[in-house]
Protein backbone atom coordinates (compact mmCIF):
# COMPACT_ATOMS: atom_id res chain seq x y z
CA UNK A 1 0.00 0.00 0.00
CA UNK A 2 1.07 3.47 -0.70
CA UNK A 3 -1.22 5.29 1.54
CA UNK A 4 1.84 8.03 2.27
CA UNK A 5 1.14 8.80 -1.33
CA UNK A 6 -2.04 11.16 -2.42
CA UNK A 7 -4.40 9.28 -4.54
CA UNK A 8 -4.16 12.09 -7.50
CA UNK A 9 -0.27 11.25 -7.24
CA UNK A 10 -0.78 7.61 -7.62
CA UNK A 11 -3.62 8.25 -10.70
CA UNK A 12 -1.05 10.33 -12.29
CA UNK A 13 1.81 7.39 -12.84
CA UNK A 14 -1.11 4.84 -14.24
CA UNK A 15 0.47 4.44 -17.74
CA UNK A 16 -0.86 6.21 -20.87
CA UNK A 17 -2.43 3.57 -23.41
CA UNK A 18 0.52 4.38 -25.70
CA UNK A 19 2.81 2.91 -23.10
CA UNK A 20 0.87 -0.27 -22.94
CA UNK A 21 0.46 -0.46 -26.42
CA UNK A 22 4.18 0.27 -27.02
CA UNK A 23 4.69 -3.23 -24.72
CA UNK A 24 6.13 -6.16 -26.92
CA UNK A 25 3.64 -8.60 -25.57
CA UNK A 26 0.32 -6.33 -26.23
CA UNK A 27 2.23 -5.45 -29.96
CA UNK A 28 1.69 -9.01 -30.44
CA UNK A 29 -1.52 -9.52 -29.30
CA UNK A 30 -2.34 -6.78 -31.84
CA UNK A 31 -0.30 -8.95 -34.79
CA UNK A 32 -2.65 -11.89 -33.71
CA UNK A 33 -6.01 -9.93 -33.85
CA UNK A 34 -6.07 -6.34 -34.47
CA UNK A 35 -5.09 -3.11 -33.38
CA UNK A 36 -8.21 -1.39 -32.54
CA UNK A 37 -9.39 -3.70 -30.70
CA UNK A 38 -6.40 -4.25 -28.60
CA UNK A 39 -6.74 -0.25 -27.92
CA UNK A 40 -10.54 -0.79 -26.86
CA UNK A 41 -9.49 -3.43 -24.41
CA UNK A 42 -6.47 -1.70 -23.42
CA UNK A 43 -8.42 1.20 -22.46
CA UNK A 44 -10.82 -0.92 -20.44
CA UNK A 45 -8.46 -2.31 -18.37
CA UNK A 46 -6.73 0.72 -17.34
CA UNK A 47 -10.19 2.17 -16.77
CA UNK A 48 -10.66 -0.66 -14.04
CA UNK A 49 -6.64 -0.25 -13.17
CA UNK A 50 -7.85 3.45 -12.53
CA UNK A 51 -11.37 2.33 -10.26
CA UNK A 52 -8.86 0.54 -8.04
CA UNK A 53 -6.24 3.15 -7.71
CA UNK A 54 -8.68 5.64 -6.79
CA UNK A 55 -10.09 2.70 -3.89
CA UNK A 56 -6.46 2.37 -2.88
CA UNK A 57 -4.26 0.38 -4.92
CA UNK A 58 -0.73 1.11 -5.85
CA UNK A 59 -0.15 2.37 -9.58
CA UNK A 60 0.65 -0.46 -11.77
CA UNK A 61 3.62 0.13 -14.40
CA UNK A 62 3.39 -0.09 -18.11
CA UNK A 63 4.51 -4.14 -18.05
CA UNK A 64 1.85 -5.01 -15.30
CA UNK A 65 -0.93 -3.51 -17.44
CA UNK A 66 0.29 -5.23 -20.10
CA UNK A 67 0.20 -8.43 -18.66
CA UNK A 68 -3.66 -7.83 -17.48
CA UNK A 69 -4.34 -6.90 -20.92
CA UNK A 70 -2.74 -10.14 -22.38
CA UNK A 71 -4.60 -12.41 -19.64
CA UNK A 72 -7.98 -11.06 -20.20
CA UNK A 73 -7.55 -11.60 -24.09
CA UNK A 74 -6.45 -14.75 -23.64
CA UNK A 75 -9.42 -15.78 -21.63
CA UNK A 76 -12.57 -14.44 -24.08
CA UNK A 77 -10.47 -14.42 -27.30
CA UNK A 78 -10.64 -17.45 -28.16
CA UNK A 79 -13.45 -20.37 -29.85
CA UNK A 80 -15.52 -21.52 -26.82
CA UNK A 81 -16.87 -23.53 -25.60
CA UNK A 82 -13.50 -25.33 -25.03
CA UNK A 83 -13.06 -28.82 -25.16
CA UNK A 84 -12.76 -30.54 -21.91
CA UNK A 85 -12.56 -34.50 -20.78
CA UNK A 86 -15.39 -35.82 -19.04
CA UNK A 87 -13.91 -38.18 -16.33
CA UNK A 88 -16.07 -37.33 -13.97
CA UNK A 89 -18.21 -40.68 -14.81
CA UNK A 90 -21.69 -38.92 -15.47
CA UNK A 91 -22.52 -39.30 -18.67
CA UNK A 92 -25.33 -36.45 -18.91
CA UNK A 93 -23.44 -34.10 -17.24
CA UNK A 94 -25.34 -30.71 -17.56
CA UNK A 95 -22.55 -28.24 -17.10
CA UNK A 96 -20.52 -30.21 -19.25
CA UNK A 97 -22.79 -29.78 -22.12
CA UNK A 98 -24.54 -32.92 -21.89
CA UNK A 99 -24.61 -35.45 -24.86
CA UNK A 100 -21.73 -35.62 -27.28
CA UNK A 101 -22.69 -36.00 -30.81
CA UNK A 102 -22.18 -39.32 -32.85
CA UNK A 103 -19.60 -39.09 -35.73
CA UNK A 104 -22.75 -38.48 -38.31
CA UNK A 105 -24.28 -36.14 -36.21
CA UNK A 106 -21.43 -34.20 -36.13
CA UNK A 107 -20.17 -34.34 -40.35
CA UNK A 108 -24.54 -33.69 -40.72
CA UNK A 109 -24.28 -30.31 -38.79
CA UNK A 110 -21.08 -29.19 -40.63
CA UNK A 111 -22.36 -30.50 -43.61
CA UNK A 112 -25.70 -27.72 -43.24
CA UNK A 113 -23.42 -25.44 -41.74
CA UNK A 114 -21.21 -24.28 -44.74
CA UNK A 115 -24.07 -24.07 -47.53
CA UNK A 116 -27.71 -23.24 -48.20
CA UNK A 117 -30.17 -26.17 -48.18
CA UNK A 118 -33.28 -27.24 -48.82
CA UNK A 119 -34.24 -26.56 -44.72
CA UNK A 120 -37.48 -24.82 -45.64
CA UNK A 121 -37.54 -25.41 -49.61
CA UNK A 122 -38.92 -28.20 -51.55
CA UNK A 123 -37.19 -28.91 -54.41
CA UNK A 124 -39.90 -31.31 -56.37
CA UNK A 125 -42.39 -28.23 -57.23
CA UNK A 126 -39.80 -25.86 -56.13
CA UNK A 127 -41.97 -23.90 -53.67
CA UNK A 128 -41.69 -22.85 -49.66
CA UNK A 129 -41.43 -25.73 -48.16
CA UNK A 130 -41.78 -26.94 -43.97
CA UNK A 131 -38.85 -26.60 -41.60
CA UNK A 132 -40.55 -29.73 -39.81
CA UNK A 133 -41.72 -32.00 -42.34
CA UNK A 134 -38.50 -34.14 -42.73
CA UNK A 135 -38.32 -34.50 -38.98
CA UNK A 136 -41.56 -35.42 -38.87
CA UNK A 137 -41.72 -37.80 -40.78
CA UNK A 138 -38.37 -39.33 -39.27
CA UNK A 139 -39.68 -39.11 -35.57
CA UNK A 140 -42.60 -40.81 -37.02
CA UNK A 141 -40.88 -43.82 -38.86
CA UNK A 142 -38.74 -44.25 -35.04
CA UNK A 143 -41.21 -43.94 -32.53
CA UNK A 144 -44.90 -44.91 -34.18
CA UNK A 145 -46.37 -41.63 -33.71
CA UNK A 146 -47.81 -40.08 -36.26
CA UNK A 147 -46.19 -36.66 -36.32
CA UNK A 148 -43.74 -34.76 -34.96
CA UNK A 149 -41.90 -31.28 -34.21
CA UNK A 150 -38.57 -30.26 -33.19
CA UNK A 151 -38.22 -26.68 -30.74
CA UNK A 152 -35.15 -25.61 -29.19
CA UNK A 153 -35.19 -27.46 -26.11
CA UNK A 154 -37.81 -29.66 -24.08
CA UNK A 155 -38.42 -27.00 -21.32
CA UNK A 156 -39.68 -24.91 -24.72
CA UNK A 157 -41.22 -27.70 -26.06
CA UNK A 158 -43.67 -28.13 -22.77
CA UNK A 159 -44.20 -24.09 -23.00
CA UNK A 160 -45.47 -24.21 -26.65
CA UNK A 161 -47.20 -27.53 -25.97
CA UNK A 162 -49.12 -26.01 -22.92
CA UNK A 163 -49.68 -22.50 -24.45
CA UNK A 164 -51.09 -23.86 -27.43
CA UNK A 165 -53.54 -26.47 -25.82
CA UNK A 166 -53.95 -24.54 -23.24
CA UNK A 167 -54.03 -20.67 -22.58
CA UNK A 168 -56.57 -19.79 -20.77
CA UNK A 169 -58.07 -22.99 -19.57
CA UNK A 170 -57.33 -25.38 -16.96
CA UNK A 171 -54.17 -27.88 -17.04
CA UNK A 172 -55.02 -31.21 -14.29
CA UNK A 173 -51.54 -32.29 -12.60
CA UNK A 174 -50.32 -34.68 -10.18
CA UNK A 175 -49.17 -32.88 -6.88
CA UNK A 176 -46.22 -35.31 -6.53
CA UNK A 177 -45.61 -34.03 -10.31
CA UNK A 178 -46.16 -30.55 -9.99
CA UNK A 179 -41.26 -30.04 -9.26
CA UNK A 180 -38.71 -28.35 -10.48
CA UNK A 181 -36.77 -30.35 -13.06
CA UNK A 182 -33.34 -27.87 -12.08
CA UNK A 183 -32.04 -24.91 -14.23
CA UNK A 184 -35.15 -22.86 -13.24
CA UNK A 185 -37.90 -25.42 -15.33
CA UNK A 186 -40.72 -25.45 -11.99
CA UNK A 187 -43.92 -26.74 -13.58
CA UNK A 188 -46.31 -24.36 -12.12
CA UNK A 189 -44.21 -21.46 -13.47
CA UNK A 190 -43.96 -22.82 -16.88
CA UNK A 191 -48.01 -23.12 -16.61
CA UNK A 192 -48.56 -19.71 -15.38
CA UNK A 193 -46.01 -18.92 -18.56
CA UNK A 194 -48.15 -20.49 -20.70
CA UNK A 195 -51.26 -18.86 -19.73
CA UNK A 196 -53.06 -22.00 -18.39
CA UNK A 197 -54.36 -22.75 -14.91
CA UNK A 198 -52.99 -24.81 -13.20
CA UNK A 199 -55.16 -27.91 -11.32
CA UNK A 200 -53.11 -29.58 -8.72
CA UNK A 201 -55.01 -33.21 -7.22
CA UNK A 202 -54.14 -35.81 -5.49
CA UNK A 203 -51.12 -35.47 -2.87
CA UNK A 204 -47.57 -35.33 -2.95
CA UNK A 205 -46.66 -39.18 -2.39
CA UNK A 206 -50.26 -40.62 -3.73
CA UNK A 207 -52.48 -39.76 -6.53
CA UNK A 208 -55.24 -42.37 -8.43
CA UNK A 209 -56.80 -41.72 -11.55
CA UNK A 210 -59.43 -41.20 -9.64
CA UNK A 211 -58.44 -37.84 -8.59
CA UNK A 212 -57.70 -36.78 -12.23
CA UNK A 213 -61.53 -38.02 -13.43
CA UNK A 214 -63.02 -35.43 -10.17
CA UNK A 215 -60.91 -32.29 -11.41
CA UNK A 216 -62.28 -32.40 -15.07
CA UNK A 217 -64.78 -30.00 -15.63
CA UNK A 218 -65.85 -28.12 -18.94
CA UNK A 219 -62.99 -25.48 -18.37
CA UNK A 220 -60.37 -28.56 -18.38
CA UNK A 221 -57.84 -27.97 -21.45
CA UNK A 222 -55.80 -31.66 -20.97
CA UNK A 223 -54.04 -33.51 -18.43
CA UNK A 224 -50.37 -32.90 -17.84
CA UNK A 225 -48.01 -36.21 -16.89
CA UNK A 226 -44.55 -35.15 -15.88
CA UNK A 227 -41.82 -37.52 -15.16
CA UNK A 228 -40.24 -36.92 -11.94
CA UNK A 229 -36.65 -36.93 -13.94
CA UNK A 230 -34.50 -35.87 -11.43
CA UNK A 231 -35.52 -37.26 -7.86
CA UNK A 232 -37.83 -40.70 -6.67
CA UNK A 233 -40.52 -40.93 -3.80
CA UNK A 234 -39.69 -44.02 -2.20
CA UNK A 235 -41.89 -45.81 0.07
CA UNK A 236 -46.04 -45.23 0.26
CA UNK A 237 -46.36 -44.01 -2.94
CA UNK A 238 -48.98 -44.63 -5.55
CA UNK A 239 -48.72 -43.36 -9.64
CA UNK A 240 -51.67 -43.42 -12.04
CA UNK A 241 -50.25 -45.46 -14.94
CA UNK A 242 -50.01 -43.49 -18.10
CA UNK A 243 -52.78 -45.78 -19.95
CA UNK A 244 -55.40 -44.86 -16.90
CA UNK A 245 -54.60 -41.03 -17.60
CA UNK A 246 -55.32 -41.75 -21.13
CA UNK A 247 -58.60 -43.62 -20.13
CA UNK A 248 -59.67 -40.83 -17.80
CA UNK A 249 -58.77 -39.08 -20.82
CA UNK A 250 -60.52 -40.25 -23.66
CA UNK A 251 -64.21 -40.44 -21.44
CA UNK A 252 -63.82 -36.80 -21.17
CA UNK A 253 -62.86 -36.04 -24.56
CA UNK A 254 -59.14 -34.61 -22.86
CA UNK A 255 -55.81 -34.50 -24.22
CA UNK A 256 -52.91 -36.35 -22.01
CA UNK A 257 -49.78 -34.30 -22.74
CA UNK A 258 -46.46 -36.68 -21.18
CA UNK A 259 -43.70 -34.34 -20.33
CA UNK A 260 -40.85 -37.34 -20.57
CA UNK A 261 -37.95 -35.06 -19.87
CA UNK A 262 -35.31 -37.67 -20.98
CA UNK A 263 -37.07 -39.86 -23.56
CA UNK A 264 -34.98 -42.75 -24.39
CA UNK A 265 -35.94 -44.67 -27.19
CA UNK A 266 -33.63 -47.49 -26.09
CA UNK A 267 -34.89 -49.84 -22.99
CA UNK A 268 -32.72 -48.79 -20.34
CA UNK A 269 -33.01 -52.35 -18.28
CA UNK A 270 -30.65 -54.17 -21.14
CA UNK A 271 -28.10 -52.23 -19.54
CA UNK A 272 -28.60 -53.33 -16.24
CA UNK A 273 -30.93 -50.12 -15.08
CA UNK A 274 -33.90 -49.72 -14.09
CA UNK A 275 -36.47 -48.95 -16.86
CA UNK A 276 -37.28 -45.33 -18.03
CA UNK A 277 -40.24 -44.75 -19.72
CA UNK A 278 -39.58 -44.62 -23.89
CA UNK A 279 -40.94 -43.13 -25.90
CA UNK A 280 -42.47 -45.53 -28.36
CA UNK A 281 -44.66 -46.46 -24.85
CA UNK A 282 -45.97 -43.02 -24.46
CA UNK A 283 -47.12 -43.62 -27.93
CA UNK A 284 -48.61 -46.71 -27.79
CA UNK A 285 -50.28 -45.91 -24.36
CA UNK A 286 -52.39 -43.66 -26.22
CA UNK A 287 -50.52 -40.15 -24.69
CA UNK A 288 -52.08 -37.21 -26.82
CA UNK A 289 -48.55 -35.73 -26.91
CA UNK A 290 -45.35 -36.87 -26.31
CA UNK A 291 -42.08 -34.21 -25.37
CA UNK A 292 -38.76 -35.07 -24.88
CA UNK A 293 -35.25 -33.85 -24.86
CA UNK A 294 -32.85 -34.25 -27.81
CA UNK A 295 -29.82 -34.30 -25.28
CA UNK A 296 -30.57 -36.23 -23.17
CA UNK A 297 -30.66 -40.22 -23.55
CA UNK A 298 -31.49 -39.49 -26.96
CA UNK A 299 -27.65 -38.72 -27.23
CA UNK A 300 -28.29 -35.83 -29.68
CA UNK A 301 -27.95 -32.21 -30.09
CA UNK A 302 -29.33 -29.66 -27.46
CA UNK A 303 -33.50 -29.99 -29.06
CA UNK A 304 -37.22 -30.78 -27.81
CA UNK A 305 -39.17 -32.82 -29.88
CA UNK A 306 -43.15 -32.69 -29.44
CA UNK A 307 -44.81 -36.03 -31.11
CA UNK A 308 -48.28 -37.88 -31.44
CA UNK A 309 -51.77 -36.65 -32.77
CA UNK A 310 -51.23 -35.11 -36.11
CA UNK A 311 -54.00 -32.36 -35.52
CA UNK A 312 -52.60 -31.43 -32.27
CA UNK A 313 -48.88 -31.45 -33.54
CA UNK A 314 -49.97 -29.20 -36.05
CA UNK A 315 -51.80 -26.58 -33.87
CA UNK A 316 -48.81 -26.60 -31.44
CA UNK A 317 -46.91 -25.35 -34.81
CA UNK A 318 -49.10 -22.99 -36.28
CA UNK A 319 -48.68 -21.00 -32.93
CA UNK A 320 -47.08 -18.08 -32.84
CA UNK A 321 -44.44 -18.90 -29.71
CA UNK A 322 -43.49 -22.11 -32.23
CA UNK A 323 -41.44 -19.17 -34.05
CA UNK A 324 -39.90 -17.59 -31.09
CA UNK A 325 -38.59 -21.24 -29.93
CA UNK A 326 -37.72 -22.96 -33.71
CA UNK A 327 -34.91 -25.24 -33.76
CA UNK A 328 -31.60 -24.04 -35.67
CA UNK A 329 -30.99 -26.28 -39.20
CA UNK A 330 -27.53 -26.95 -37.70
CA UNK A 331 -29.62 -28.77 -34.63
CA UNK A 332 -32.25 -30.01 -37.10
CA UNK A 333 -29.17 -32.03 -39.43
CA UNK A 334 -27.80 -33.43 -35.98
CA UNK A 335 -30.77 -34.55 -34.80
CA UNK A 336 -32.15 -36.50 -38.24
CA UNK A 337 -28.45 -37.86 -37.91
CA UNK A 338 -28.89 -39.15 -34.16
CA UNK A 339 -32.66 -40.35 -35.43
CA UNK A 340 -31.36 -41.98 -38.36
CA UNK A 341 -28.96 -44.25 -35.69
CA UNK A 342 -32.22 -45.75 -34.28
CA UNK A 343 -33.74 -46.50 -37.28
CA UNK A 344 -30.51 -48.89 -37.81
CA UNK A 345 -30.69 -49.78 -35.10
CA UNK A 346 -27.27 -48.74 -34.78
CA UNK A 347 -27.47 -46.68 -31.80
CA UNK A 348 -25.85 -48.61 -29.44
CA UNK A 349 -22.49 -48.79 -31.32
CA UNK A 350 -22.95 -45.34 -33.29
CA UNK A 351 -24.56 -42.72 -30.13
CA UNK A 352 -21.82 -41.85 -27.86
CA UNK A 353 -23.63 -41.83 -24.45
CA UNK A 354 -25.01 -45.27 -25.26
CA UNK A 355 -21.44 -46.40 -25.90
CA UNK A 356 -20.51 -44.93 -22.61
CA UNK A 357 -23.78 -46.69 -21.06
CA UNK A 358 -23.42 -49.60 -22.69
CA UNK A 359 -19.44 -50.30 -21.62
CA UNK A 360 -18.73 -53.68 -19.61
CA UNK A 361 -16.73 -53.37 -16.18
CA UNK A 362 -14.58 -55.71 -17.67
CA UNK A 363 -13.32 -53.34 -20.85
CA UNK A 364 -13.35 -50.45 -18.16
CA UNK A 365 -11.25 -51.71 -16.12
CA UNK A 366 -8.42 -52.84 -18.67
CA UNK A 367 -8.78 -48.92 -19.58
CA UNK A 368 -8.26 -48.25 -16.10
CA UNK A 369 -5.33 -50.26 -15.80
CA UNK A 370 -3.82 -48.95 -18.35
CA UNK A 371 -4.31 -45.67 -17.12
CA UNK A 372 -3.21 -46.94 -13.57
CA UNK A 373 0.08 -47.97 -15.31
CA UNK A 374 1.22 -45.28 -17.27
CA UNK A 375 0.65 -42.96 -14.91
CA UNK A 376 2.55 -44.49 -12.29
CA UNK A 377 0.73 -43.89 -9.45
CA UNK A 378 -3.38 -44.17 -7.78
CA UNK A 379 -4.75 -47.22 -7.97
CA UNK A 380 -7.67 -48.78 -9.51
CA UNK A 381 -10.73 -49.36 -7.55
CA UNK A 382 -14.65 -50.22 -8.42
CA UNK A 383 -16.53 -47.64 -8.45
CA UNK A 384 -20.07 -46.35 -9.78
CA UNK A 385 -21.17 -43.86 -12.64
CA UNK A 386 -24.12 -41.77 -13.15
CA UNK A 387 -26.16 -41.44 -16.02
CA UNK A 388 -26.96 -37.69 -14.37
CA UNK A 389 -28.79 -34.94 -16.34
CA UNK A 390 -32.16 -35.91 -14.90
CA UNK A 391 -32.22 -39.14 -16.09
CA UNK A 392 -32.73 -42.34 -13.88
CA UNK A 393 -32.07 -40.99 -10.13
CA UNK A 394 -30.91 -42.57 -7.99
CA UNK A 395 -29.33 -45.07 -10.84
CA UNK A 396 -25.77 -45.92 -10.92
CA UNK A 397 -23.44 -48.39 -13.23
CA UNK A 398 -20.33 -50.56 -12.05
CA UNK A 399 -17.53 -49.17 -13.41
CA UNK A 400 -13.15 -48.92 -12.44
CA UNK A 401 -11.76 -45.65 -11.55
CA UNK A 402 -8.26 -44.86 -10.75
CA UNK A 403 -7.99 -43.54 -7.46
CA UNK A 404 -5.31 -41.26 -6.71
CA UNK A 405 -5.04 -40.25 -2.70
CA UNK A 406 -2.23 -40.71 -0.26
CA UNK A 407 -0.23 -37.72 0.15
CA UNK A 408 -1.88 -35.69 -2.62
CA UNK A 409 -4.63 -32.99 -2.26
CA UNK A 410 -7.27 -34.57 -3.92
CA UNK A 411 -8.14 -30.63 -5.05
CA UNK A 412 -5.24 -29.38 -5.75
CA UNK A 413 -4.35 -32.13 -8.17
CA UNK A 414 -8.31 -31.62 -9.66
CA UNK A 415 -7.09 -27.70 -9.87
CA UNK A 416 -4.37 -28.97 -12.42
CA UNK A 417 -5.90 -31.37 -14.29
CA UNK A 418 -8.08 -28.25 -15.18
CA UNK A 419 -5.55 -26.10 -16.31
CA UNK A 420 -4.28 -28.58 -19.15
CA UNK A 421 -4.67 -28.59 -22.74
CA UNK A 422 -7.72 -30.32 -23.26
CA UNK A 423 -9.07 -29.39 -19.46
CA UNK A 424 -9.60 -33.20 -17.56
CA UNK A 425 -12.47 -33.07 -15.23
CA UNK A 426 -12.58 -35.35 -12.21
CA UNK A 427 -14.51 -36.14 -9.33
CA UNK A 428 -13.13 -35.89 -5.69
CA UNK A 429 -14.55 -38.90 -3.52
CA UNK A 430 -13.95 -39.19 0.28
CA UNK A 431 -10.20 -37.38 -0.51
CA UNK A 432 -9.39 -39.22 -3.19
CA UNK A 433 -9.46 -37.86 -6.82
CA UNK A 434 -11.46 -40.65 -8.93
CA UNK A 435 -10.81 -40.95 -13.22
CA UNK A 436 -13.96 -42.70 -14.77
CA UNK A 437 -13.01 -43.79 -17.82
CA UNK A 438 -16.41 -44.48 -18.83
CA UNK A 439 -17.17 -41.06 -19.82
CA UNK A 440 -14.10 -40.48 -21.31
CA UNK A 441 -14.15 -41.11 -25.03
CA UNK A 442 -11.73 -44.12 -26.34
CA UNK A 443 -9.68 -41.35 -28.99
CA UNK A 444 -9.59 -39.49 -25.91
CA UNK A 445 -7.51 -41.60 -23.76
CA UNK A 446 -3.62 -40.54 -24.73
CA UNK A 447 -4.57 -36.74 -23.80
CA UNK A 448 -5.39 -38.17 -20.22
CA UNK A 449 -2.57 -39.16 -20.05
CA UNK A 450 -0.49 -36.09 -20.77
CA UNK A 451 -3.00 -34.12 -18.74
CA UNK A 452 -2.52 -36.76 -15.85
CA UNK A 453 1.20 -36.28 -16.35
CA UNK A 454 1.42 -32.76 -16.40
CA UNK A 455 -0.76 -32.43 -13.19
CA UNK A 456 0.76 -34.63 -11.41
CA UNK A 457 4.54 -33.05 -12.09
CA UNK A 458 2.93 -29.38 -11.29
CA UNK A 459 0.41 -30.44 -8.20
CA UNK A 460 3.63 -31.38 -6.18
C1 LIG B 1 -34.92 -32.19 -18.53
C2 LIG B 1 -36.38 -32.04 -18.44
C3 LIG B 1 -37.02 -30.93 -18.99
C4 LIG B 1 -36.26 -29.83 -19.66
O1 LIG B 1 -35.66 -30.30 -20.84
P1 LIG B 1 -34.51 -29.44 -21.58
O2 LIG B 1 -34.27 -30.19 -22.84
O3 LIG B 1 -33.35 -29.42 -20.65
O4 LIG B 1 -35.07 -28.09 -21.81
C5 LIG B 1 -38.39 -30.85 -18.89
N1 LIG B 1 -39.11 -31.81 -18.27
C6 LIG B 1 -38.51 -32.90 -17.73
C7 LIG B 1 -39.37 -33.94 -17.08
C8 LIG B 1 -37.13 -33.05 -17.80
O5 LIG B 1 -36.55 -34.13 -17.28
Amino acid sequence: MTDSEPAADRLRSIPSVDAVLRDARVGALAAESSLPAVTRLVRDVLETTRQAVRDGEAAPDAGEVALRVVGRARESWNNWPRRVINATGVVLHTNLGRSPLSAAAIAAAAHAAGGYSDLEFDLEPGKRGSRNAHISRLVADVTGAEAAMAVNNNASAVLLTLSAVACGREVIVSRGESVEIGGGFRVPDVMRQSGAKLVEVGTTNRTYADDYTAAVTDQTAAILKVHPSNFSIQGFTHTPELAELVAVGRKHNVPVLNDLGSGTLLDTRQFGMEREPTVQDSITDGASLTMFSGDKLLGGPQAGIICGNRELVERVAKHPLARAVRIDKMTLAALSATLLAYLREDAESEIPIWRMISATPDALEKRARHWREAAGEGEVKPGRSTVGGGSLPGETLATYVLAIGGKRDPNALAAALRRQVPPVIARIHEDELLLDPRTVLPEEDAAVLAALAGALETSN
